[in-house]
């Protein structure tokens, strides 16, 4: 199925971009692909292994044995290194900092290449992450930058820890989101970025329901 609608969604942390693309997903009846969750996998798999993710050297030696798939459990998308699924176990602030340092690794974002396009040929879906548009589906139809506020993106992820019960305080979380943002878009390799096709939609001042109605919006046009 070489003919699949792709579309791609980048945008800093925190915009929303899962929650809006599940979504929008399950309206359209997409497969939804979240590769921030193939990073974060990098990212444990080389913290348990003792790596330092800053360490290119050490981090592409864990990607040797390293098998990361994907599976779809009634609509919902599972990741498991190497069969084990740790969907779950890559949603806390040292993996998301590791996954922020491990992706600026060439190799690591050429060792998840392959399986992201497999996916979206395989599949009509939306996939989010940072270089969705530029680097993995430059041949989306549709390409949307997703973005809001510092703030606002600080806030919502604060809410989501705390539901989690996760001990951290909003400053930290405000600090962390700033340091990925810089990390993410002032890296060499595939940095995040607009493309000159992206259509941008802020968030900020939208809520979820909003946010969701307007990225559907915007597929709708385009695939029209
Ligand atoms: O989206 P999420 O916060 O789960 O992504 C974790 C990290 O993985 C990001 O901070 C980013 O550095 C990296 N990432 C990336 N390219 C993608 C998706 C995520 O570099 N396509």
């Amino acid at each position: 199925m070489a003919n699949t609608i792709k579309v791609a969604i980048d945008g800093p942390s925190g915009a929303g971009k899962s929650s809006i693309a599940k979504a929008a997903s399950k309206v359209l009846g997409f497969v939804y692909v979240d590769t921030g969750a193939l990073y974060r996998t990098v990212a444990l798999n080389a913290l348990r292994k003792g790596a330092d993710p800053k360490n290119a050297e050490q981090v592409i030696a864990t990607l040797e044995n390293l098998k990361v798939t994907l599976g779809f459990v009634e609509g919902t998308q599972h990741v498991y290194l190497n069969g084990e699924d740790v969907s779950d176990k890559i949603r806390t602030p040292e993996i998301s900092m590791g996954a922020s340092a491990a992706s600026a690794i060439p190799e690591v974002r050429k060792f998840l290449f392959n399986l992201q396009r497999e996916i979206a040929d395989a599949n009509n879906c939306i996939m989010d992450g940072r270089d969705i548009g530029t680097v993995v589906l430059p041949d989306a139809k549709v390409k949307i930058f997703l973005t809001a506020s510092p703030e606002i993106r600080a806030e919502r992820r604060y809410k989501e820890l705390c539901e989690k019960g996760t001990e951290t305080t909003f400053e930290e979380v405000l600090a962390d989101v700033k340091q990925r943002d810089y990390n993410d878009s002032h890296r060499e390799i595939a940095p995040l970025k607009a493309t000159e096709e992206s259509v941008i939609v802020d968030t900020t001042e939208l809520d979820l329901e909003q946010s969701i109605q307007a990225v559907i919006a915007v597929i709708e046009e385009k695939m029209h």
